[in-house]
């Protein structure tokens, strides 16, 4: 069917510039670009550009430029250009909008209306230049009393803990979802750095399995890939109940992207579709998600932190609360603002709650309750930079997971095409052709340079507060002040309005 839907993006070309080298046509999975050849220059169709960027870095010259289209539907508050284009192609379609990447609506951002403290006069600040700084981070269930020999050696004994060296950690991306080279970067950064990457649903594939003591390795509805040598090998188990781009629904690898290495990886027959039901068929109720943790937990001899990952919805303290008496050793929760390989659009961009709202409103009741220290919480889902972690660690996270910040050190530029297997950078596809761009040297190299320029800032503002330990921080929410937010978000994220 015809479609009626004008361009997102508008292709602007430099002749004068233009070396004919078809660079940006090798470039683009959407061809296009093209060369004709009669009247020897360069043509494109703006149309089916997803405005990813790729031909624009790659330009030798740097001949092309590629921005929003100009092309304007009449002006309307109630049907803006984004509710005018997704009518029309539902209209030519049927079917379901699929994206990728996480919500884009205009949510607040309570990050930016938090501001952080910073000492003066008494408990003056630390130059982390100059004296030691700790990011170590331990996650895992925590005794809620330490009793020492008389030798000075610890008699209580601890339930297993991870180290990090940086409260970070890469999100869950799943092999299928990812290219092998972007799990492969993710794994040697996460390595070399002290913290860890998490497979998603999709298994590990077995080449990946020398970096297990730095995986957390998922176990979702799906179970694919999942058995014994499988959760052995990582270092963390988590179960993973929901994500925050799509809360309360399942996912679905097409067939065409399960490949012979995807199948293998996944336990299931090549070229079928991989479908993630929404529940986990033997989990109904609190109980039955502890006598799966505690199956896990037999599974991997006690040696292992179990994690419980949800989406972050209205009732999420209840629920984490729920999880952490059934057991859990770690509570991941996944914001609003999550981020996808593909999900409905509608969900996406409606379901669930910011994760600033969750986390506090987590952490506050386990901490009534008495059990915060009977699980680690890790916030996930809308990170961008270095001061939004830290701001989430003094809501009250041990650490954080972050998704699209590593897809983007990686070169994404969050075009939100990931659902549909073309990824120009090499990153969501499984096609040979495309992922090869993807060199896990250069993409891990980045991906460390991101982890170490966050952690010297956060050592930085840790300094400034006079805090010399990630750990103090955790939860102290004294450190927090609100700026331009209402009462019941003050009371909601627990902490003051500025000047107070
Ligand atoms: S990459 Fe740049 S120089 Fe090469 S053909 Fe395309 S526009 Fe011309
Ligand atoms: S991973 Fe690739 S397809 Fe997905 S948003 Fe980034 S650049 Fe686009």
């Amino acid at each position: 069917m015809k479609s009626y839907s004008l361009p997102d993006f508008l292709i602007e070309r430099d002749d004068s510039r233009c070396i004919r080298c078809r660079v940006c046509e090798r470039q683009c999975g959407w061809n296009v670009h093209s060369y004709d050849a009669e009247e020897d220059k360069m043509v494109h169709n703006e149309q089916d550009c997803a405005g990813c960027q790729r031909c624009a870095v790659f330009c030798p010259t740097k001949a092309l430029i590629v921005r929003p289209h100009p092309y304007g539907y009449r002006p309307n508050a109630n049907w803006t250009k984004d509710y005018l284009s997704d009518l029309k192609k539902q209209a030519e379609t049927g079917s379901i909008l699929l994206t990728g990447m996480g919500n884009d609506k205009s949510f607040p951002i309570y990050w930016d209306h938090l501001v952080l403290n910073a000492s003066q006069v008494t408990n003056p600040s630390i130059d982390p230049l100059r004296e030691p700084m700790e990011l170590r981070t331990y996650l895992g269930r925590k005794p809620d009393r330490i009793e020492v020999l008389e030798d000075g050696t610890l008699k209580t004994v601890l339930a297993p803990q991870i180290k990090l060296e940086t409260p970070i950690l890469f999100s869950a991306m799943s092999y299928g979802a990812i290219s092998f080279q972007a799990m492969e970067s993710l794994a040697r950064a996460a390595t070399e750095f002290g913290t860890m990457f998490n497979t998603g649903e999709g298994g590990l594939p077995r080449s990946l399995r020398k970096y297990g003591k730095n995986a957390v390795v998922q176990c979702a509805s799906g179970r694919f890939g999942v058995d014994l040598e499988y959760l052995n090998t990582g270092a963390v188990v988590e179960i993973k109940i929901g994500q925050g781009a799509k809360p309360g629904i399942g996912g679905h690898l097409p067939g065409k992207k399960v490949t012979d290495a995807i199948s293998e990886t996944r336990m299931i027959p090549a070229g079928t579709d991989a479908l993630s039901p929404a529940p986990h068929h033997d989990i109904y109720s609190i109980e039955d998600l502890s006598m799966l943790i505690h199956a896990l937990k037999e599974a991997t001899n006690y040696e292992k932190p179990i994690s419980v990952k949800i989406a972050a919805v209205h009732n999420a303290a209840a629920i984490a609360s729920g999880i952490v008496r059934a057991g859990a050793d770690i509570v991941a929760i996944d914001g609003l603002r999550g981020s996808t390989g593909a999900a409905p659009k509608s969900i996406r961009d409606n379901v669930g709650i910011p994760i600033e709202l969750a986390l506090a409103a987590v952490d506050t009741r386990l901490r009534q309750e008495g059990i915060r220290n009977q699980a680690s919480i890790i916030a996930a889902g809308g990170f961008r930079c270095s001061s939004d972690i830290v701001k989430a660690i003094a809501l009250g996270a041990d650490a954080v997971y972050i998704g699209t910040p590593a897809l983007i050190a990686m070169g994404c530029t969050v075009c939100q095409k990931c659902y549909s297997g073309i990824c120009n950078w090499g990153i969501c596809t499984t096609n040979p052709y495309l992922s090869k761009r993807l060199n896990p040297n250069i993409a891990s190299r980045r991906l460390t340079n991101l982890l170490n320029a966050w952690s010297h800032e956060m050592k930085e503002m840790l300094g400034g507060m006079g805090v010399n330990a990630i750990e103090s921080l955790r939860g102290n929410r004294l450190h927090l002040r609100g700026v331009g937010l209402q009462e019941w978000e003050l009371e909601v994220l627990g902490v003051r309005g500025a000047g107070r």
